[in-house]
């Protein structure tokens, strides 16, 4: 795949399974009908993009959506897809039958409980076969919930025989009474073949492709540059039935702590330019804001800690940028003392 931006859109909250550890499904019924997607105002904010793009999908589950294949045939036209799906739903054969396999990776995840509870987990095993045979790209998440333990090789081996590749995401959540990822003991790390789980990465003042090389959007359309603006609702974008629209600048991250997976693993597919001309309006605010806070924390705490935090965003920033916050006003306070001593 090759795509010059990334648009993650959860296109909607509702889903037909109910997984004990979801943040969607069971705690997140939708009121009312599941509505089609427009997708003649969606086309249009589609063809209005520039560049190749990768959009990917994910739910609540995508397919439960009435006109979610013809969506996924607009978006295949010119870019690419990822669709995350629970590989539950029948409409699945309509999507590999009418969709060119060559534009798209399906993730499917893997909910053991619930594809058992519904007597699901052959036809998600067929339906993996189905698209394999159709030539698509299948790509399998498991969950480390801690409920799997005990079946938890059994499902494996099961995965196996069929030729299922997978992967194991840690959970995050509560189970027992113990905070996941944080609390897994060695044993369960072991046993579910976890290593360096990391719940967040430290990033504020970190230079981001957000906003300029990734998008995402929520269930009403909203775009954000990630998804911790889309859970603060902060500094929304645009709408996806409006236009989708990439920042012209990269972001200053406002935020402590990053759990967005493409400061860490889309970075490096966007080799972005760190000296861009000009800041957007958010960026400016930020730096106007950070700035002087880290100063004022400089003097307040008289740490090295604090120091040494200032020293790194300093290097870090745009000449441009600290011309602008720094080296301008201490100019200007050099000429009007110079002007006053009567120097030169
Ligand atoms: S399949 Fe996914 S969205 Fe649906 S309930 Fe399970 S975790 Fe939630
Ligand atoms: S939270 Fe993560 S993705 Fe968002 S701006 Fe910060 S580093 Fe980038």
């Amino acid at each position: 795949m090759k795509y010059e931006g990334v648009l993650d859109w959860s296109i909607h909250s509702a889903c037909n399974f109910e997984c004990e550890y979801c943040i969607a499904g069971k705690n997140h019924k939708t009121k009312g009908p599941i509505l089609p997607v427009d997708i003649h105002k969606f086309t249009d904010s589609l063809n209005k993009i520039n560049k190749t793009i990768k959009v990917i999908i994910s739910g609540g589950e995508p397919l439960i959506i009435p006109n979610i294949v013809e969506v996924c045939k607009e978006i295949t036209k010119k870019h690419y897809l990822v669709l995350i799906t629970n590989l539950s739903v029948e409409k699945i054969i309509r999507f590999f039958d009418e969709i060119d396999p060559s534009r798209v990776v399906i993730v499917s995840s893997a909910h053991f409980f619930e594809l058992e509870k519904r007597n699901l987990m052959d036809k998600f095993i067929s339906y993996h076969k189905y698209g394999r045979k159709k030539g698509f790209n299948l790509a399998c998440n498991i969950v480390a919930y801690p409920g799997y333990l005990d079946k938890f090789d059994y499902y494996l081996d099961l995965f196996d025989k069929n030729s299922i590749g997978y992967s194991i995401v840690p959970f995050f959540g509560e189970y027992n009474g113990k905070k996941y990822p944080k609390e897994y003991s060695n044993e369960e790390l072991k046993k579910f073949r976890l290593k360096n789980v990391k719940e967040f990465y430290s990033s504020r003042n970190e230079i981001c492709p957000a906003g300029s090389k990734v998008l995402v959007c929520d269930c009403e359309g909203n775009i954000y540059r990630c998804f911790n603006f889309m859970v603060s609702k902060g500094y929304k974008l645009s709408n996806i039935e409006e236009k989708i629209e990439f920042t012209k600048n990269w972001t200053i991250c406002p935020f402590k702590k990053c759990k967005c997976p493409f400061y860490q693993y889309e970075k490096d597919n966007f080799k972005f330019d760190k000296n861009t001309d000009g800041l957007d309006k958010f960026n400016l605010m930020w730096l106007q804001q950070i700035l002087p806070e880290n100063i004022v924390n400089i003097v307040k705490k008289r740490t090295t800690k604090a120091l040494k935090r200032t020293v790194k965003f300093i290097r870090k920033a745009p000449r441009k940028i600290i011309k602008k916050l720094i080296i301008k006003p201490l100019r200007a306070v050099k000429r009007f003392v110079f002007e006053k001593l009567n120097l030169k």
